[in-house]
């Protein structure tokens, strides 16, 4: 069976602005596809692509099996999607706005209003006026527009947005289980590395308007760096008790002793037995996982390291 998305070698440029850089990517039916990246970074631009509301400098764009041309209507029956700050009639309220969005679907039953409200928790808002809701409201009425006709794919444009913590959670939960339960494929962007990796079953990271690697969660938790940190009584000594057995031990900032050898984080009980039998006992000893949002900075070098 043919992709839900897929790009091949996809160009945009505006003047000078090479916005999107060759974007070659591939998203099997029922994924839940993450595209990260920071500001600037090309997603938008990307998704407007996908839509068909941008045209391509170069390369092509498929969304379920069609290939995509500006102001042509396939496939969008099939598809729902969010694009940064959704769009409403302001002065309507957030049912007729979901009612107004039905009849611009054909075949869209009448009650799929009532069940979008409900699955987007905006019962206690339906009659209030598009204009009035809250930026996290706002966000939910364009999941709810995106999600009324039942479509097998949906493409998101930061869903977040605007969200309070609870909310990220609940339509987390919802995007889960609709891919889960619907066999829905998800093409959603984010900046938020930790937002997305409970999610996505894989991560694509662009940066600077190119695709710098797609993982799936498995490969994302390996390649996090681990190290081993342990304190003692006598630091100095402590290190040289652990050099003196082949460990690179380093000091770091805060006077924790760090080890980022592969045997010490295998074996930490090894490294704990050796500096008692030194007389070095640990007061502390753990092993500590890089955090997403590090590893984020670190593979796309804004904290200063080169990429890899
Ligand atoms: P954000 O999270 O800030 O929306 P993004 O990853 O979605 O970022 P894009 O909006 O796709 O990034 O923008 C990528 C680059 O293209 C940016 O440098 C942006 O300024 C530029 N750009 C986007 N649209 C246009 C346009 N219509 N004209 C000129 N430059 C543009």
């Amino acid at each position: 069976m043919n992709a839900a998305v897929e790009t091949n070698n996809l160009v945009k440029r505006y003047g000078d602005v090479t916005a999107v850089d060759g974007i070659s990517l591939r998203v099997a039916r029922g994924e839940i596809y993450a595209f990260l990246g920071l500001n600037g970074a090309g997603k938008t631009t990307t998704i407007r692509m996908l839509l068909g509301m941008v045209k391509p400098t170069s390369g092509e764009a498929c969304v379920l099996g069609t290939r995509i041309r500006v102001g042509e209507r396939k496939p969008w029956n099939s598809v729902g999607y969010l694009v940064e700050t959704a769009d409403a009639y302001p002065e309507l309220s957030v049912r007729e706005n979901l009612e107004a969005m039905r009849r611009l679907r054909p075949g869209t039953e009448p009650k799929a209003v009532a069940r979008v409200i409900e699955r987007l928790g905006l019962h206690a808002y339906a009659d209030r006026r598009a204009g009035t809701l809250s930026l996290g409201n706002k966000q939910r009425l364009g999941l709810a527009k995106a999600l009324l006709h039942d479509p097998e794919l949906l493409i998101l444009d930061e869903p977040a947005n605007g969200l309070d913590p609870a909310g990220i959670v609940e339509v987390r939960n919802l995007l889960i289980e609709l891919a889960r339960e619907q066999g829905v494929t998800v093409f959603m962007s984010s900046h938020i590395l930790g937002e997305v990796s409970r999610l996505a079953t894989r991560i694509g990271i662009i940066h600077k308007g190119r695709l710098i690697q797609e993982l799936d969660v498995d490969e994302l938790e390996r390649n996090r760096r681990r190290r081993l940190v342990l304190r003692t009584r006598d630091t100095e000594a402590a290190r040289t008790v652990l050099r003196g057995v082949g460990f690179a031990a380093d000091i770091a900032a805060d006077g924790a002793i760090e080890l980022k050898d592969e045997a010490a984080m295998e074996r930490p009980d090894q490294v704990a037995t050796r500096l008692v039998q030194a007389g070095q006992a640990p007061t502390m000893l753990n092993v500590v996982e890089e955090d997403l949002e590090h590893y984020f900075l670190r593979l796309v070098g804004a904290d200063g390291a080169k990429p890899r």
